[in-house]
């Protein structure tokens, strides 16, 4: 039996993640499980699944969470804690949200344990270093994220040298179609309404921005080692092809089902066998129309950004993704308005001096500076 941990398990995905174990009954080990600040979650799950350990990311809540759980699981804590369970299973699912999640990826990789990715932040951020950790390891991630899983089961068609591009596809999210007059007054509330998918707040309003998307072309990048100018994103509204694998004879073949993340985590959790029980399977049985158009990049300024960003590369990454989390948050604190967020994260790239990124710790670095950097811009504005 194969022992899992799943970091951020009280997020969309890590619940989700629990939801399709309840079913595949004595495939898994749940080793631990792991959360920043949710504790009555993480008690319930605790309840429910017995994993070995259970980790919180709050030191101060670490003595409440033992007197709360069944004296036979152990209790650890803060970042250390956390990250301490990526070491120890065989497969590690990295649901933590933001860059927080690269300390779990690169312990994961160095561990030589499989990775089940759905912190697409890691690879943005840090895409170089975890490069470097799986040409030295030979350690395996398997993407959790939508469009990168169905990228993966795409290129299965096929060998690498007859990938022609890699096509994303987006919803568009809930401002497509609307006027930079339109986005002017947009509220929290509205970008946080998605209208097909159903994930957590910061990466909702990711998808309003279609700065998700951008993050996505650079997690594919990393993840498939395909030049950006071979990486297309097309806007899909209906969200029920995932992506798009262009070989060189002109083919392309997609990967469809109704957006439901359970199948791409169910994917991940069986690699390289598939998940015996279905979900988001579409139904012919009705009319189905399925619509393809260019994203419209005068008005969602981010993807255009995240393009720049990447093509630029070293630590421009780093900066775009650390400016974008510190933008996001202000909006969600209704602090900045929508179109502010690519204001901050354009003016933060136009002050980022370019650093090499040869360890952790210069990720760190950018990082802090680019956080601090977008404060100053949102304080002045
Ligand atoms: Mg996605």
């Amino acid at each position: 039996m194969r022992t899992l941990s799943i970091l951020g398990s009280t997020g969309s995905i890590g619940e989700q993640t629990l939801d399709i174990l309840e079913h595949s009954t004595g495939e898994f080990e749940i080793f631990g499980l792991g959360a920043y600040n949710s504790i009555d979650k993480l008690c319930e799950q605790a309840a429910k699944f017995h994993p070995k350990i259970v980790a919180i990311g709050n030191e101060k809540l670490e003595t409440e969470l033992r007197d709360r759980l069944d004296a036979s699981i152990e209790v650890r804590s803060g970042a250390s804690g956390l990250v301490s369970l990526a070491h120890e299973a065989n497969i590690v699912m990295n649901a933590i949200v933001g860059f927080e999640g690269l300390k779990v990826t690169l312990a994961t990789l160095t561990a030589k344990n499989t990775l089940l990715l759905a912190n697409k932040e890691s690879l943005v951020a840090g895409g170089e270093l975890v490069r470097k950790i799986i040409d030295q390891k030979g350690s395996l991630i398997v993407p959790v994220d939508s469009e990168h899983s169905a990228i993966h089961q795409c290129l299965r068609s096929g060998t690498k040298s007859e990938v022609k591009k890699l096509i994303l596809t987006g919803s568009g999210g809930p401002f497509r179609g609307k006027s930079i007059d339109e986005l002017r007054y947009v509220t929290v509330e509205e970008a946080l309404n998605h209208p097909t998918w159903k994930m957590g707040p910061k990466i909702t309003v990711d998808s309003s921005t279609l700065m998700n998307k951008g993050l996505e072309v650079i997690e594919a990048k990393m993840l498939f080692d395909v030049d950006y100018d071979l990486i297309d994103v097309v806007i899909h509204a209906q969200s029920k092809v995932h992506s798009i694998v262009e070989f060189v004879d002109g083919s392309q073949i997609a990967q469809l089902s109704n957006p439901d993340m359970r199948l791409p985590i169910g994917y991940a959790l069986n690699y390289p066998d598939r998940c015996n029980f279905a979900y988001g399977v579409l139904d012919y049985g009705s009319k189905l129309t399925l619509t393809f158009e260019p994203p419209d990049i005068r008005i969602f300024k981010c993807l255009d950004l995240s393009y720049e960003a990447a093509r630029k590369g070293g630590s421009f990454p780093a900066a775009l993704n650390a400016a974008n989390e510190v933008a996001v948050e202000s909006f969600l604190d209704h602090k900045i308005d929508w179109l502010s967020i690519a204001t901050v994260i354009e003016s933060v790239l136009e002050n980022h001096d370019e650093v090499g990124l040869a360890s952790f710790d210069d990720v760190i670095n950018v990082d802090e500076a680019a956080r601090s950097s977008a404060r100053r811009i949102i304080d002045s504005m």
